[in-house]
């Protein structure tokens, strides 16, 4: 195994919208993949047609796209074991599951709907396992006529795993160690659907081999399933061919209580999945990391933290750095607390930290949203630059530097009228006549008169510093007041002076 060229696969059902848990697989299945110059597959799995989700498919490679982790073989870009849609290798899996029934590890069973409903309401609890098969109609209890009978009348069946009673499956897993399992606990699972379809079970097991997967790396929920999947791979092709797993840690809630569910983020108010997702059936959309205003470079710098960390206390890596410095060693075996206000945090350092022609056109639509046009964007980088130490998350930008764009609604006049007086008045007026007079435009020339002019008219800087801020912004924020000044230039700061003096006389 450890010579074999690295091949890892995601393997999304496309039910619905990408939780974060899973970009987080993804992630680590592309860091793994890349450090070890080997390929990342995504195989679709939709073997399971009731919970086929229009559009679900399409959104997961935007997703993927978004966050530039980019598959090299997919139902999208092809590859040498396609189709990588388990719908399209329907064909494939029968095979195998009649080796399975040949060898006596799987088995028959033509039990009705209603006679199976009628076992759940006479057992509690009802499993199709080894101690309820015996009463069930499968090739177990029927004799080999019956079966041949049932089997050429076209009798619907479905195959289902024979688990044996009282085995003990040992897995080692990469970041759990040695992992066992009482065979005994699981149920018989369905294998091969009355439709022809594979169960995920078969469909994975068959896949992961025939696509020559090295490691699985898969969230933790997908644990118990494991004892069923690693027989499947001794009966079928042996245990030396199997891929390593690896079982991820779970996200949890930010209590720490369970998993992190849709449901959570709806509550407490942060996104859980990566982009927003309508639900075709309902038209309802839930909000994702993209829309949030998120960059792309701190929801992947954020999800490898959940989870992982290199050691050395750093907490900002590029995908480049995490390629380098990802180790399956380091991943944690406890659940990862999600907290909105780091992922925020995250996003606040990649803000700071990238030029901001990276990412100001994608500002920009917020800002049209918004109902402000950007002529210029030269300027938008330079209010960009001034902001983005305040910015948190790209919608930001908008509620808090759009006074550089329009002239302030509403002026917080009220902040200011207890200390007003007609020294500041004056004060005010004259500074409107020197900013006409000005001969070089900029902050630092700005303050400098400014301040002169304060200690001329012997008055405190510090005390018309708040008035010139409520007159330029419209309130008590935004960044220096001479940068502000600076950027919007003379008119603006001439007409915004004035407009405020005459609420004050008024
Ligand atoms: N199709 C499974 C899912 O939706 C994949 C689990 C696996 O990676 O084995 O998550």
């Amino acid at each position: 195994m450890e010579n074999k060229k690295v091949r890892v696969r995601f393997a999304p059902s496309p039910t619905g919208g990408l939780h974060l848990g899973g970009v987080r697989t993804v992630l680590f299945n592309y860091l793994f993949a890349r450090q070890h110059k080997g390929t990342f597959v995504v195989r679709i799995e939709d073997t399971d047609q009731t919970r086929f989700v229009e559009g679900a498919e399409q959104y997961i490679f935007d997703c993927l796209q978004w966050c530039g982790l980019k598959p090299d073989e997919s139902p999208v870009n092809g590859g040498p074991f396609a189709p990588y849609r388990q719908s399209e290798r329907k064909d494939i899996y029968k095979q195998y599951a009649l080796q399975l029934v040949e060898k006596g590890y799987a088995y028959y069973a033509f039990d009705t709907p209603e006679a199976l409903d009628a076992q759940r309401k006479a057992i509690p609890n009802f499993q199709y396992n080894h101690q309820t098969r015996r009463q069930c109609t499968n090739s177990l209890t029927l004799n080999p006529e019956a079966v041949l009978e049932k089997l050429a009348g076209n009798a619907p069946y479905v195959i289902r795993i024979k688990m044996p009673e009282n085995e003990t499956v040992t897995c080692h897993d990469l970041i759990r160690g040695t992992v066992e399992f009482n065979t005994g606990l699981s149920d018989d699972k369905v294998l091969l659907k009355a439709d022809g379809m594979p169960t995920y079970h078969l469909a994975v097991v068959v896949d992961d081999y025939l696509m020559q997967i090295t490691h699985a790396f898969r969230g933790e929920e997908w644990l118990p399933s494991a004892p069923v999947h690693i027989l499947l791979w001794k009966y079928l092709f042996g245990l030396d061919k199997m891929p390593q797993w690896a079982h991820l840690p779970l996200i949890l809630k930010p209590d720490g209580n369970g998993k992190l569910s849709k449901r959570d983020g709806e509550r407490l108010g942060f996104p859980v999945f990566a982009m927003d997702w309508t639900d075709p059936a309902t038209g309802n959309t839930t909000t994702g990391f993209k829309e949030r205003g998120f960059l792309p470079e701190a929801f992947v710098n954020m999800l490898a933290m959940l989870g992982w960390n290199d050691g050395s206390g750093q907490e900002i890596f590029s995908l480049q750095e995490l390629i380098e410095k990802f180790s399956i060693e380091r991943i944690h075996k406890g659940g990862a607390k999600f907290d909105y206000e780091k992922a925020k945090w995250f996003n606040h350092s990649w803000l700071q930290q990238l030029p901001v022609q990276q990412y100001a056109d994608k500002v920009k639509p917020y800002f049209v949203k918004a109902g402000i046009t950007i002529a210029d964007d030269a300027y938008l980088h330079k209010v960009m630059e001034l902001m983005k130490e305040r910015c948190q998350v790209l919608p930001d930008f908008v509620e808090q530097s759009a006074f550089f764009f329009k002239h302030p609604e509403h002026i917080d006049t009220a902040s200011i009228a207890g200390k007003w007086n007609s020294a500041k008045q004056q004060f005010f007026a004259e500074l409107i006549r020197n900013l006409e007079l000005a001969t070089i435009w900029n902050a630092e020339n700005l303050e400098k008169d400014f301040k002169e002019m304060a200690a001329a008219h012997q008055l405190k800087p510090g005390e018309l510093m708040l008035p010139l801020r409520i007159m330029l912004v419209g309130g008590k924020f935004g960044p220096h007041v001479f940068d502000i000044a600076a950027a919007i230039g003379r008119e603006a700061t001439i007409h915004r002076i004035k407009h405020t003096l005459q609420l004050m006389q008024a």
